[in-house]
């Protein structure tokens, strides 16, 4: 009986995003962004291009560079026998100057394992410098037309709503739920005209903040209660600020530490702390650190009294093998090595 009722559900689920597809896909025939110039070419090298460029830059900023591109390195081969100078100079005006080097590296590999075909195989697409999972996703269902799932931003947005999925999308539950939500709606062939629908929906209609419902071409199988408020996310962790005070005691040539029994360091050797006492004397150090939902400043405090029993003195050359941990390290560099310290 729970089965029967299951496959009905599942089954309704099937024919809602069939209706849904249908609806879609007449929409972007009319209002699609098909004078995006990546969509205007075939070849699995432009969108390639496209995509690197797309991956934290804005559609409207990577229009012109796209073109510029595109003549300057018209194929895979001109790109990968291009020099590393050349590919950066022809960046220019994208930033995150990596994807243009992870771009060339991946030119250069297709060219040697590929004979200058970008591959269509996912394993192969994820060997390649500088795509992960969505890219190889994007490539798959835009250059190749094959079956891909393609989460991008856009996406993400108009299938959380169509499927009203209240689980927050940072989580594993939500990432499932939205994984078969997805399953669901792509389909097995046609990937590529259905995934630029949904991207260009989610970038027209559906868009952060509140959507048009009303001029959606999913609102008949649109299951959202209130789109606007999603997709969920987990609330943020807020992050508490601390101040914290430690000790310098310094002899001679010996810095004085303390072996920790404290959990987190247990074992380590830090700086002591001075506790409740109320600091006085010069601060010879301020570093920041995070620890789990704080950002914890230490002050390091030069202290002149005697030195309390239970601190052990050491050098500089023991200093450079004892186990510290990296805060009071960076600490300690910034007494003993002013100069060295970028704070
Ligand atoms: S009906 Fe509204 S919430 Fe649902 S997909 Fe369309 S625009 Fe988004």
């Amino acid at each position: 009986m729970v089965d029967k009722k299951k496959s009905h559900s599942h089954s309704n689920q099937i024919s809602r995003a069939a209706s849904a597809r249908k609806a879609l896909l007449q929409w972007h025939e009319v209002h699609g962004r098909h004078e995006l110039p990546w969509r205007q070419r075939s070849d699995p090298y432009a969108v390639l291009v496209s995509e690197f460029m797309l991956q934290q830059t804005t559609v409207t900023t990577v229009t012109p560079r796209f073109h510029a591109w595109m003549e300057r390195f018209p194929s895979v081969g001109h790109l990968a026998g291009a020099g590393e100078q050349e590919v950066l100079a022809a960046w220019e005006g994208l930033g995150y100057y990596s994807r243009a080097r992870r771009l060339h590296a991946a030119a250069r590999s297709i060219m040697e394992h590929h004979q200058g075909e970008v591959p269509v195989e996912e394993s192969d697409l994820l060997a390649l410098p500088g795509i992960g999972a969505y890219t190889a996703a994007a490539i798959r269902a835009f250059a190749h037309d094959q079956h891909a799932v393609v989460l991008d931003t856009n996406i993400i947005r108009v299938l959380a709503r169509w499927g009203n999925m209240i689980s927050p999308i940072d989580t594993a539950g939500g990432r499932s739920s939205l994984e078969a939500i997805a399953d669901t709606f792509f389909p097995k062939i046609g990937c590529r005209s259905l995934a630029s629908a949904l991207m260009d929906l989610g970038a027209m209609i559906c868009t952060s903040g509140m959507p048009d419902c009303k001029e959606c071409p999913l609102q008949k199988t649109c299951t959202a209660a209130s789109p606007e408020t999603l997709p969920k996310k987990s609330p943020r962790t807020v992050i508490t600020k601390l101040v914290e005070h430690r000790a310098c005691f310094q002899k001679g040539d010996q810095l004085y530490l303390e072996q920790s029994q404290g959990p987190r360091w247990s074992g380590l050797w830090i700086l002591p702390d001075l506790g409740s006492a109320k600091p006085s004397g010069r601060v010879l150090a301020e570093i920041t650190y995070p620890i789990t939902r704080y950002r914890v400043t230490m002050k390091v405090h030069s202290v002149k009294s005697a030195i309390p029993a239970g601190l052990k003195g050491f050098s500089r050359e023991e200093l450079a093998n004892l186990p510290i941990p990296s805060p009071h390290r960076r600490a300690i560099a910034a007494i003993l090595f002013p100069s060295h310290t970028p704070e």
